[in-house]
């Protein structure tokens, strides 16, 4: 079982999922967790290239696709053999991340980033998907004591606006498979709906 974890700035995923990965175990299961861009070396190297404060000439396309190229490498190197496995694979980010970021916050569109992802991921798609929704100005608050901020922690105020507006509308374009989460309240209760929602989604 493929779940991912979605969610702007400052939205607790990996606070959230590490706490599910965490209590799984605890009950058993088969799980990894994993996060993109990286999980694996070639991956996270494509990462610190991305994120690199210095890089401020990478242009949005470029970004796109070195995004797309370490998903695929994560996918065949991590996700695809432990699915294969039958381990539930929790996952920080996949491709709702590019169609809110790239598509709709860079600007580039939805069904432009979606077909260049199509490539790279082959029909691999979650089962599920957790969208840890926080209202911008929250995330960021949440954001501001981090000692380490990446080259997209200090996008502008209005790009995260539109990261957030970026995931309304891939939310709406998969119901079924997106459920959303209010990820203004407290920690707990932010934890208490993913993980009903995550045991349904496993226990089927
Ligand atoms: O979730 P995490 O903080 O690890 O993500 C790293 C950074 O990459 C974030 O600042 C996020 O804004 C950015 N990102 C992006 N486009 C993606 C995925 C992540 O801009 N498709
Ligand atoms: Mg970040």
């Amino acid at each position: 079982t493929f779940i991912t974890f979605e969610g702007n700035e400052g939205c607790g995923k990996t606070t959230i999922s590490t706490k599910i990965y965490e209590q799984l175990i605890e009950e058993g299961y088969d799980v990894i967790q994993t996060r993109e861009p990286g999980g694996i070396e070639i991956a996270e190297k494509i990462r610190e290239l991305i994120l690199d404060p210095e890089h401020t000439a990478m242009d949005a396309r470029t970004e796109a696709l070195l995004y797309a190229a370490a998903r695929r490498q994560h996918l065949v190197e991590k996700v695809i053999p432990a699915l294969e496995a039958g381990m539930i694979v929790l996952c920080d980010r996949f491709i709702d991340s590019s169609l809110a970021y790239q598509g709709v916050a860079r600007g580039l569109g939805i069904e432009e980033i979606y077909q260049m992802n199509q490539f790279a991921i082959a029909d691999t798609m979650p089962d599920a998907t957790l969208l840890l929704k926080v209202d911008p100005e929250n995330g960021l608050q949440r954001i501001a004591s981090r000692k380490h901020l990446d080259r997209l922690d200090q996008e502008s105020e209005s790009f995260h606006y539109l990261v957030a507006k970026g995931y309304d509308e891939v939310a709406k374009l998969y119901p079924k498979r997106i459920t959303v989460i209010d990820a203004n309240q407290n920690v707990e209760a932010v934890y208490a709906d993913t993980y009903r929602k995550v045991k349904e989604v496993i226990d089927h």
